[in-house]
């Protein structure tokens, strides 16, 4: 023990985060002890889950509980835990560093958040054991490893460095002693850390105890350990005697959001196994979800023993938005979680899961419309990965799909139920059209032939819909059809029959002239415009090139050929059917080509490929209108 403390760094991004923590004023300076006690429970349950199958590390000392000990004088609030501590190297590795992926993103946000949503975007980031800071100048650890002999001392101002030393330590476990700061002493107030575990911590399944000291008639003092929390574990309790605010509390503290849930899908399911489902919708998409990897799956538990904090055979990838707790009976609790995750009964609650929490969605769409408009804003594009991966539930999925359209204002949306129900009856598909923005589908040329009819056609404008329409091909028994895509069966085709036969040696030259294209046609779906690009039926759309552009960066993406339509009643095709029936080798046909295509390329949202040409090919023609 004659060890001297070593003075350490912290790691740079972790001193920034403190600086953060020690320098901004908080609203909600309390949530740190609930990140306290959550630290103390995690220690407990990896204890007691090491234990299953190695007891021999409990060493006797399995009496899980966390203690919470107050003292006026010296100002200091400790949380003590008999979990499974930490040894030296584990220490500098969990306090004294911050391995996450999207640190500097957390920091630019937390830079920008208002100081009350601050403490919590702490929290939700998993530095919990920072918030500390909050309250405290002067932050001690005293902890001692499964399995080892001496313990480990860390002290920190929080100001950038810390010390380590050896230290001893009767027994396995954790202390956190807090030195509050002299305008924190209330939390050395007993009240007070009462209504706060009461407030935050209740659910907790592990007692949390306080020493209360009780005087006898005859003056004689005695000490006894009382629980704070209730410990009722939530989702083994009835449904009808949950309160919003035991579900709301609970969510929190396990989801780290600070908003509301959405919704809470609360029930048993029964049959061959029988398991208790407490799972939340979230409101908000919660920060990791921006930044960072997220973990999927509830956490497991068998009969009130946590075994997993993210079960990820319980809930596939795309409803990694979805927070909660399973507890089955029914699983065996001696296993390592490698045989665990292979027991087929996980994929037996999985079905079950994703069946009720997407009914759930239904219900929301059905019954609070709002609700679920704000939810799809911030969790659609979830849904859509999953109508894009998951098969099996692919019909439920696309009822829950929401989109804007050309007859919806901005922002506002159609489902595809509604979008069918509205047909006309001479309608038989379902269009769309894809592409990076509402004004930029709003107007191109595509529409012209819908607006004149009536007809709807819903804009895909999010870049994961390219991804979606290869699972979304029908939907009630109707076909889904990109409106700029040449298979279309569109009205008036047997005039454009006429006018194809008619216009059959100009287009022959026209493509000639211009390599990029296919095919020129007659225009079925032009009202106002000389001319557009179409893509072959099982072409990539323009859209899509456009993304798989930005996702090859540099990379040649190859452009698949498109077809010329024409609109012949336009004046300017008009024109150039004069020019060329005057004389088939007029020079300016190969200009008003070049010209109607550029347009074209223009209208469906992508660049020309030479503006400087196209530009000089426009003045040529404004000279030669001019007469000079
Ligand atoms: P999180 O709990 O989200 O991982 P924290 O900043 O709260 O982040 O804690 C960092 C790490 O420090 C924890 O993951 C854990 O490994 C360790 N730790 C914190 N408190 C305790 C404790 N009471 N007992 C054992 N380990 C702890």
């Amino acid at each position: 023990m004659a060890e001297q403390a070593q003075k350490m760094e912290f790691k740079s991004e972790l001193k920034q985060i403190l600086n953060l923590i020690t320098h901004s004023l908080y609203s909600h300076k309390e949530v740190f002890l609930r990140e306290m006690i959550s630290n103390a429970s995690d220690a407990i349950d990896k204890m007691r889950f090491d234990s299953l199958t190695n007891e021999a590390v409990l060493e006797n000392n399995r009496e899980w509980k966390i203690k919470i000990s107050v003292d006026p004088q010296n100002s200091t609030l400790t949380i003590s835990d008999n979990g499974v501590g930490m040894t030296r190297e584990a220490v500098i590795e969990n306090l004294g560093t911050i391995a996450k992926s999207g640190t500097k993103e957390f920091l630019d946000q937390l830079k920008s958040a208002d100081a009350s949503s601050r403490p919590e975007l702490i929290g939700q980031f998993g530095v919990g054991f920072y918030s500390a800071f909050m309250v405290a100048d002067t932050v001690t650890v005293t902890t001692r490893g499964a399995g080892q002999t001496d313990g480990v001392r860390w002290v920190s101002d929080g100001q950038g460095e810390y010390t380590i030393e050896p230290c001893e330590k009767m027994s396995r476990g954790t202390d956190v002693i807090l030195h509050l700061k002299s305008e924190e002493k209330e939390f050395v107030e007993p009240w007070k850390i009462r209504s706060l575990v009461k407030e935050f911590s209740d659910f907790i399944e592990h007692p949390i105890v306080m020493d209360e000291e009780t005087e006898d008639e005859q003056k004689t003092k005695t000490v006894t350990e009382e629980t704070l929390n209730s410990r009722k574990a939530l989702w083994l309790r009835p449904k009808s005697e949950v309160t919003k605010e035991e579900y709301e509390h609970f969510y929190k503290q396990i989801s780290n959001d600070f908003n509301e849930p959405a919704r809470v899908i609360h029930y048993t399911g029964e049959g061959v196994l029988e398991f208790k489902v407490l799972l939340f919708l979230p409101s908000k998409k919660p920060f990791d979800m921006m930044f960072g990897e997220v973990k999927s799956g509830p956490k497991l538990y068998i009969r009130r023993v946590l075994v997993m904090d993210h079960c990820e055979q319980l809930l596939p990838q795309y409803m990694r938005f979805v927070k909660g707790v399973v507890d089955c009976s029914d699983l065996p609790l001696n296993v390592s979680r490698e045989m665990l995750q292979q027991n087929p009964m996980l994929e037996k609650i999985k079905n079950n899961l994703v069946k009720s929490v997407l009914k759930n969605l239904e219900d929301m769409k059905a019954s609070s419309y709002d609700d679920y408009v704000s939810f799809f804003n911030e969790f659609g594009a979830f849904l859509k990965e999953g109508l894009s991966h998951d098969y099996a539930n692919r019909e439920q999925l696309s009822k829950l799909m929401l989109f804007e359209s050309m007859k919806t204002e901005e922002k506002k949306f159609v489902s595809l139920a509604q979008y069918v129900e509205a047909m006309p009856e001479d309608q038989k598909e379902i269009y769309y059209l894809t592409g990076e923005s509402r004004d930029l589908v709003a107007h191109t040329p595509y529409l012209e032939v819908f607006k004149s009819k009536g007809w709807d056609v819903l804009f895909m404008t999010d870049p994961i819909d390219e991804f979606i329409l290869p699972s979304l091909t029908d939907f009630d028994g109707k076909k889904l059809t990109a409106a700029d895509k040449s298979d279309v069966s569109l009205p008036s085709e047997k005039e454009s029959k006429e006018a194809q036969k008619e216009y059959a040696p100009l287009f022959d030259v026209l493509k000639k002239t211009l390599d990029q294209i296919k095919d020129v046609r007659v225009s079925t779906r032009l009202k106002e415009s000389a001319s557009c690009l179409v893509s072959d039926k099982d072409a990539m759309s323009a859209n899509m090139e456009r993304i798989m552009q930005k996702i090859n960066q540099g990379g040649e993406v190859k452009k698949t050929d498109r077809i010329l339509e024409l609109n012949t009643e336009h004046p300017v095709v008009i024109a150039l059917k004069k020019i060329f029936d005057a004389h088939a080798d007029d020079a300016r046909i190969a200009t008003y080509a070049q010209l109607l295509y550029d347009q074209a390329v223009i209208a469906e949202g992508s660049k020309v490929k030479d503006p400087i040409a196209f530009a000089n090919m426009i003045n040529q023609l404004l000279v030669q209108t001019a007469g000079v």
